[in-house]
């Protein structure tokens, strides 16, 4: 049985354990299939996580975290967790086609997914102009003119990257004012390939095989225009990825996982929690590092008052 149980590879699960295997705690790190590395694996320039002046790519970062873990002895897993069992000591992780890992403690750092407007046309056209990855897809369309959805910094920066190469990127807004910072605002005002559509929100996501334009309706008069588009980047926020501690782990209203005070605590001893998944506010890359520090800690300290306590128990046991 392991001592700890890291879920998620983004920034706090890797923190996790580094400090974790670096308590030789030996971590079992799970990275997921496909998405390992978290929503960073998306980004192109991370300019605000120190340390790097120069700014650092994305997934070059990622990479780092993941070798400084391995370097310490975490042994990472690219596999999906199906199920996990966290009441009672023995805590279990159900993975892929069903390898089950035990472990004393587990730090749960899932972080959270892409929100999409909920339209049916969106979810049918997924792939063939509706996009939630500039980075992934930008390149698709060179010369041609796209639509950015949202107002914050994710959008802006999905804006901005996407004039490498389209030739017109539109930025819709339902409000008349930005979410985002000031430093991405700038960037993104002073650009001359961005509009910005303000007060407007999309409707229809038109095409039959491909995206060949969106119908947008005015939340200020309910006019309806239509945008002629080819692609559609959504960028209106994520929610935390709480879908496989339902019914286990207690929620805040906000739908993160509840934690006690500034400690990583969830509501079941022994599971602790990090990244985004607990944090509503602030949602940053060095953030959710942080976080990771603090549950390796917590899980840490936690596996030191069981020891003591079985320590306590067994020689009063054994003069009995
Ligand atoms: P966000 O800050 O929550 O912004 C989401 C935006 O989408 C808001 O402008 C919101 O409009 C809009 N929106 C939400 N639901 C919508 C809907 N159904 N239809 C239309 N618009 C909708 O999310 P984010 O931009 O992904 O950023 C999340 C966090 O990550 C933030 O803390 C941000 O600072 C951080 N982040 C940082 C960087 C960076 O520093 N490089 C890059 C990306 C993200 P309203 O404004 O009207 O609510």
């Amino acid at each position: 049985m392991r001592q700890v149980i890291i879920v998620g590879s983004g920034p706090a699960g890797y923190t996790a354990a580094i400090y974790a295997a670096r308590a030789n705690l030996q971590p079992l790190l799970i990275a997921s299939s496909v998405d390992f590395g978290g929503e960073l694996m998306k980004t192109t320039e991370v300019e605000n996580f120190p340390g790097f002046p120069e700014a650092i790519m994305g997934p070059d970062l990622m990479m780092r975290m993941q070798q400084q873990a391995e370097r310490f002895g975490t042994e990472i897993v690219y596999d999906d967790v199906t199920k996990l069992e966290l009441s009672g000591d023995v805590k279990r992780v159900t993975v892929g086609e069903g390898t089950v890992h035990e472990a004393r403690t587990i730090i749960y750092a899932t972080g959270s997914a892409y929100r999409k407007l909920g339209l049916a046309d969106e979810a049918r056209l997924s792939g063939y102009g509706v996009s939630w990855c500039a980075t992934c897809d930008g390149a698709f369309f060179k010369e041609k003119k796209v639509a950015v959805i949202g107002g914050g910094d994710s959008a802006l920066e999905e804006a901005t990257f996407l004039t490498r190469f389209a030739d017109k990127v539109y930025l819709v807004h339902r409000r008349d004012s930005l979410r985002a910072s000031a430093a991405m605002q700038d960037r993104a005002f002073a650009d001359p390939k961005i509009e910005f559509l303000w007060n407007q929100e999309v409707a229809h996501v038109y095409g039959d095989e491909r995206v060949a334009g969106i119908g947008l309706v005015s939340t200020v008069d309910g006019t309806e225009t239509t945008l002629d588009v080819t692609g559609m980047f959504v960028a209106i926020g994520a929610d935390p990825r709480t879908h496989l501690v339902h019914g286990q782990l207690d929620l805040t209203p906000e739908g993160t996982i509840a934690v006690e005070g500034r400690s990583s605590r969830t509501s079941i001893p022994g599971v602790f929690a990090a990244g985004d998944v607990i944090d509503p506010t602030y949602k940053q890359a060095a953030t959710a590092a942080g976080s990771g520090v603090v549950a390796a800690l917590d899980a840490e300290h936690y596996l030191a008052a069981q020891d003591d306590l079985q320590a306590a128990v067994q020689p009063a046991a054994a003069t009995a």
